[in-house]
C-alpha cells in the first residue's frame, strides 16, 4: 500500500485529505483529483459539537478557522412549527440541568409536569437558554461545578471557504492536488480499481481509492456497482434549494429549521450572510411552489439564484467495497435537519484511519461496513423521530405521522414512552440528552417516570428544579451577546 487517490475535492475530499495528510505523516503518497468544471455541491454549513474532535486531530486553530470561513457558533437547532404551527423548541447541545443522586434531571421534571407544576423544559439547559437569549461564550474549564463549565458548541461556516481552508491544510501536509475530470476508470482482473483516466488522457494509478465524488458515486457506484439502500419511505424529502441572503441582526448562535407544508426550511447565520434552504418532497409540492416558499421566507435581501439539488435519502449497501471507500455524499445522504453529514464524513475518515489496511483483508472491510451501517441507521432513526412526532395538518405530515417505523426506533420510542428512559447504544452518535430534548420538544411525553423519583417529595423536587433553573438564569446574565463574542474572538477576514 503506497499510493492513495482521493477522487473529489468537496468538503468530503478535503476533510479526508487534511486528516490523512496529518496522521499518515508521509507514509503514503496521497493525491486528490478534483474538477473545477464540475464544482462542489456548495451546501453544508452547520455542524455538531463532535467536529471539535476532527479539529483537534488536524490541529486546526479555531480562531483562524472561524475567521477564514466567516464562522459563527452554534449551540443547537431551533425547530419552529414542527409539532404544530406556532410551537417551537430548541434541541440544545450538551447537558440538561444536573443529575440528582441516581436520576437524570428530566425525570424530576416529568413528575413536576404530571403535577402541572413544571416550568418550560428550555430553562434547564444552559445551551438552550443561552441560544434563546442570543448569548455565547466558550465553556470555562475552571468552572466545572457551574453550567458555564458545560456549554457545548459547534460551528456554522461557509461551505466553500471551509473546503478551501482544508485544502490549504492538506497541501501543507504534503497532499498533492491534481486538477482534472475523471473520464474513465480501469479495474484489475479481480475487479479492484487500478487507475483513473483524466480528460487529456492522463492516467493516475493508486493502490487504494477514496470516492469523494459526491452524489454520482463515480467509483463506488458507477464503477463498482455497489448498490444503494433507499430510505425515502421513512424520509420522503428528495429535493432541496439553497439561497444566501444578507445577514440580519442579531447573529443567532443556532441553526433554525422551520417546518413547511411538504418539508422544512433552514436558516444558518454566518458573519457575512445568512444561508437558507428549503428541503421538500417532490411528491407533495412542485419546484416552483417550493422556490416561492423559500424566497418568501428570507429575512434579508436575496444574494444569488437558488441552487437546486436532488437526492435519494439512504446509503450505499457497502461503504467500503474492494479497494475503495466512499466518504461524503457518495456514501449516502441523510437530510440536514440535525447537521449530520459533515460529521458522517469525519467519522468515516477517522474510522478508515483506525482500520487502514496494509493489504486486502475482508474482515477489516466487514468491520468498517458494520460500524458504518450502525452509525448511519441510528442517525437515520433520530431524524425520522422529528418527522413522525408531528401534529401538523397536510398530506405530507399525515404520511410521516402514520408511517411504519424502523424496529430500532420503535423500540426506543416504546421504552421512552413507558418511563422516560433512553439508553445510548454503543457508539451511536446522539446522546441521551439529544433524544430527551427532541422527544419532549416534539411533544412525546412519557406515560410515567422512573419510580425512584418517588423517594423525593414534591416540595424537594420543586426546590431542586427551581435551583437548577435559577443557576442557569444567573449564568445567562453574565454571558456576552453572540455578536459581540464573535466580533472580538474571530472577526472574519474581508472577502476578496
Ligand atoms: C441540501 C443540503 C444541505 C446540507 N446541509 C448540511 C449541513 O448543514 N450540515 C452538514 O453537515 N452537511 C450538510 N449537507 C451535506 C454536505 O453538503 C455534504 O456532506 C458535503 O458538502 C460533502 O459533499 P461531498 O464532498 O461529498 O460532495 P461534493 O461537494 O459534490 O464534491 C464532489 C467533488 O467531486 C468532484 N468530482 C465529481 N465528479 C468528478 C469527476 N468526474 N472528475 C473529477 N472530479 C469529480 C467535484 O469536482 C467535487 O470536487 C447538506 C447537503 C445538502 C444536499
Amino acid at each position: 500500500m503506497k499510493r492513495i487517490l482521493i477522487v473529489g475535492g468537496g468538503t468530503a475530499g478535503w476533510m479526508t485529505a487534511a486528516l490523512f495528510g496529518k496522521l499518515f505523516q508521509g507514509l503514503y503518497d496521497i493525491e486528490l483529483v478534483e474538477s473545477e468544471a464540475i464544482g462542489t455541491v456548495g451546501v453544508g454549513e452547520a455542524t455538531i459539537p463532535a467536529i471539535k474532535k476532527y479539529n483537534e486531530l488536524v490541529q486546526l486553530d479555531e480562531v483562524e478557522f472561524m475567521k477564514r470561513t466567516q464562522g459563527t457558533f452554534k449551540l443547537g437547532v431551533q425547530f419552529v412549527d414542527w409539532l404544530r404551527p406556532g410551537h417551537s423548541y430548541i434541541h440544545g447541545f450538551g447537558v440538561i440541568g444536573q443529575d440528582w443522586e441516581w436520576l437524570r434531571c428530566h425525570q424530576y421534571w416529568l413528575r413536576a409536569n404530571q403535577r402541572g407544576r413544571a416550568k418550560d423544559f428550555a430553562d434547564y439547559s444552559i445551551n438552550t437558554a443561552a441560544a434563546l437569549a442570543n448569548k455565547f461564550m466558550h465553556p470555562r474549564a475552571d468552572m466545572a461545578e457551574s453550567p458555564i463549565g458545560h456549554i457545548a458548541h459547534a460551528f456554522q461556516f461557509d461551505a466553500s471557504l471551509y473546503a478551501k481552508y482544508l485544502r490549504g491544510l492538506a497541501e501543507q501536509h504534503g497532499v498533492k492536488r491534481t486538477e482534472g475530470k475523471v473520464v474513465d476508470v480501469q479495474q484489475h482482473k479481480n475487479g479492484d480499481i487500478a487507475s483513473v483516466t483524466l480528460e487529456g488522457d492522463r492516467k493516475v494509478e493508486a493502490d487504494f481509492f477514496i470516492d469523494c465524488s459526491g452524489f454520482r458515486g463515480l467509483l463506488i457506484e458507477q464503477t463498482l456497482k455497489t448498490g444503494y439502500e433507499d430510505w425515502t419511505h421513512w424520509l420522503p424529502c428528495d429535493r432541496a434549494m439553497a439561497v444566501p441572503c444578507t445577514r440580519v441582526a442579531p447573529l443567532t448562535p443556532y441553526t433554525r429549521a422551520t417546518a413547511r407544508d411538504a418539508g422544512w426550511q433552514w436558516r444558518i447565520p454566518l458573519q457575512h450572510r445568512t444561508g437558507n434552504g428549503h428541503v421538500y418532497s417532490s411528491k407533495y409540492i412542485d419546484d416552483d411552489e417550493a422556490e416561492k416558499i423559500l424566497l418568501a421566507n428570507l429575512d434579508g435581501k436575496q444574494l444569488a439564484d437558488p441552487n437546486k439539488l436532488r437526492f435519494v435519502t439512504g446509503k450505499r449497501r457497502k461503504m467500503w467495497n474492494r479497494n475503495c471507500v466512499a466518504i461524503g455524499l457518495s456514501a449516502g445522504f441523510l437530510e440536514p435537519i440535525e447537521s449530520t453529514s459533515i460529521h458522517l464524513i469525519q467519522a468515516a475518515a477517522i474510522r478508515l484511519v483506525r482500520l487502514f489496511p496494509d493489504s486486502a483483508d475482508q474482515a477489516t472491510i466487514d468491520e468498517f461496513n458494520r460500524q458504518s451501517d450502525f452509525e448511519w441507521e441510528r442517525v437515520r432513526d433520530f431524524i425520522i423521530l422529528h418527522y413522525w412526532a408531528n401534529r401538523r395538518d397536510g398530506e405530507f405530515w399525515e404520511y410521516c405521522r402514520n408511517m411504519e417505523l424502523p424496529e430500532t426506533l420503535r423500540h426506543k420510542i416504546d421504552v421512552w414512552c413507558a418511563n422516560g428512559r433512553i439508553f445510548r447504544e454503543n457508539e451511536e452518535l446522539f446522546s441521551e440528552e439529544s433524544w430527551i430534548e427532541v422527544f419532549l420538544g416534539q411533544g412525546v411525553i412519557p406515560r410515567g417516570y422512573d419510580p425512584l423519583v418517588a423517594i423525593k417529595s414534591d416540595a424537594q423536587i420543586e426546590q431542586f428544579l427551581g435551583n437548577v433553573a435559577a443557576t442557569i438564569g444567573r449564568c445567562i446574565d453574565v454571558m456576552p451577546p453572540h455578536d459581540e463574542y464573535v466580533s472580538k474572538y474571530c472577526p472574519a477576514e474581508e472577502l476578496a
